[in-house]
């Protein structure tokens, strides 16, 4: 008899497990709270294409994600472009990407931009994370790049990601982020992945084959493992872990005539925005699939009590458009032809010192937890929300 399995969670992760499982014989049914699939990496449409409620890209490095778009028959969609990443900082806006970008970077001196420089070198080459695993990021990077450079990069970063707790975050994340970040480059460019008609396609092609091979999707439905038990001979949760710390995310899309920027990625450096990040979307796939207009993201992370969570989106928005008006006194709220606010109340873990200690030994003999927070060093990504969702298909 075909084993009865139950997958909470409609994500990424929730689906390619199912789709596992489902080819091996066993009897799938999927559980998702919300009212479509997908997750963090879940889309809408806007001006006619499909795209991610949150800015999405992968790397070179990818290569479960990339193997999965193969067999699922959509290579011919997914395109490489070189990355044009700046950093906003004290308004200015710098390139922001490789050597000679650093070199010409004035808000740093020489001295600075060489301990920046070596430190990166240094994290790329390093391949021991486990001796960051209880090591404070912020001391480390403030100790070994020095108290400028932290200042004006990293302590930003560390900010915007994690908001008042980034004091507590542990140096194997940061080495995990630099590390294969570093890695995903070729001959000093950097080089990122999209799908043209956006990651939806990947999302639509797992639930029609899920569905052709007899799989059951309950939408709008919060699934309880206990209440499960009895029914299923296993069940998977993806969702949020009890023992983990989580901030959301909120972001604000918008398209519009106006071409604000060059660049693709924009770090925003200043403390005092309401963002960390500015995103022309468009800057990397160009802008034929969206009638010619220009798409835009402004994201950010925050504590999930945040009163972003709970006011109206007009708050939102005021409080984001007049920071972007600071930074391009050009944008004007009056070109904007359509916006959209999301928001996310588990988009990031937190990983503090020892985090590993709070991810072991979660599974028992009915319950395999595969939710993002497991993975680490690595920080959360696409490419092992496929990873996960294989190795469970794998275990069963
Ligand atoms: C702002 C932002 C930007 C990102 N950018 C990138 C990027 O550029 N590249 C990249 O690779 N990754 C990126 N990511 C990360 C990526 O989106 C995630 O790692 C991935 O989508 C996680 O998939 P998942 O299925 O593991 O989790 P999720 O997408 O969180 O899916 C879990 C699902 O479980 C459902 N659920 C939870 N509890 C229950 C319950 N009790 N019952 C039923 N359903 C439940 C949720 O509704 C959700 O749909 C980004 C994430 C964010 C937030």
């Amino acid at each position: 008899m075909s084993k009865r399995i139950a997958i909470i969670g409609g994500g990424l992760t929730g689906l390619v497990a199912g789709y596992r499982l489902l080819q091996k014989g066993c009897r799938v049914t999927i559980f998702e709270k919300s009212g479509d699939l997908g997750g963090l990496l879940g889309g809408f449409k806007i001006n006619g294409t499909n795209l991610e409620k949150a800015y999405h890209h992968i790397f070179k490095t990818d290569k479960e994600i990339i193997s999965l778009v193969e067999e699922l028959g959509l290579s011919e969609k997914l395109k490489w472009h070189e990355s044009k990443t700046a950093l906003y900082y004290d308004g200015t806006i710098y390139p922001f990407a490789g050597v000679m970008d650093l070199l010409k970077f004035k808000p740093l001196n020489l001295i600075d931009k060489l301990r920046l420089g070596l430190v990166k070198i240094y994290l790329e080459k390093e391949n021991n994370w486990q001796k960051f695993e209880n090591v404070l990021a912020y001391e480390w990077m403030k100790k070994w790049c020095g108290d400028r450079a932290y200042k004006v990069v990293w302590e930003p970063l560390l900010k915007g990601k994690f908001s008042n707790g980034y004091q507590d975050i542990s140096m194997a994340w940061m080495w995990a982020r630099i590390h294969t970040r570093g890695n995903s480059s070729e001959k000093g460019k950097e080089y990122l992945g999209y799908m043209e008609a956006g990651f939806q396609l990947i999302i639509n092609e797992l639930t029609n084959r899920i569905k052709k091979l007899g799989g059951e999707i309950k939408l709008n439905t919060i699934a309880d493992i206990n209440e499960l038990a009895d029914k299923y001979d296993k069940i998977i949760s993806s969702a949020p872990l009890e023992n983990v710390d989580y901030l959301g995310a909120v972001t604000v899309v918008f398209s519009s005539e106006q071409n604000l920027s060059k660049y693709y990625w924009h770090n925003i450096n200043n403390t005092d925005s309401p963002f960390l990040a500015f995103i022309q979307h468009t800057n990397l796939m160009g802008n034929k699939n969206y009638s010619g207009k220009n798409i835009y993201y402004l994201g950010t992370y925050l504590p999930q009590n945040h009163k972003y969570f709970t006011c109206k989106d007009s708050l939102i928005e005021k409080d984001f458009f007049d920071y972007l008006k600071k930074i391009f006194p050009e944008f004007n709220k009056k070109e904007i032809e359509e916006k959209h606010v999301f928001k996310f109340k588990h988009a990031q873990h937190i990983v503090t010192r020892n985090y590993r200690k709070r991810i072991e030994n979660l599974n028992d003999k009915k319950t395999i937890h595969a939710n993002f927070a497991q993975i680490y060093p690595e920080d959360r990504g696409i490419n092992y929300a496929v990873r996960e969702g294989e190795g469970v298909g794998k275990r069963i």
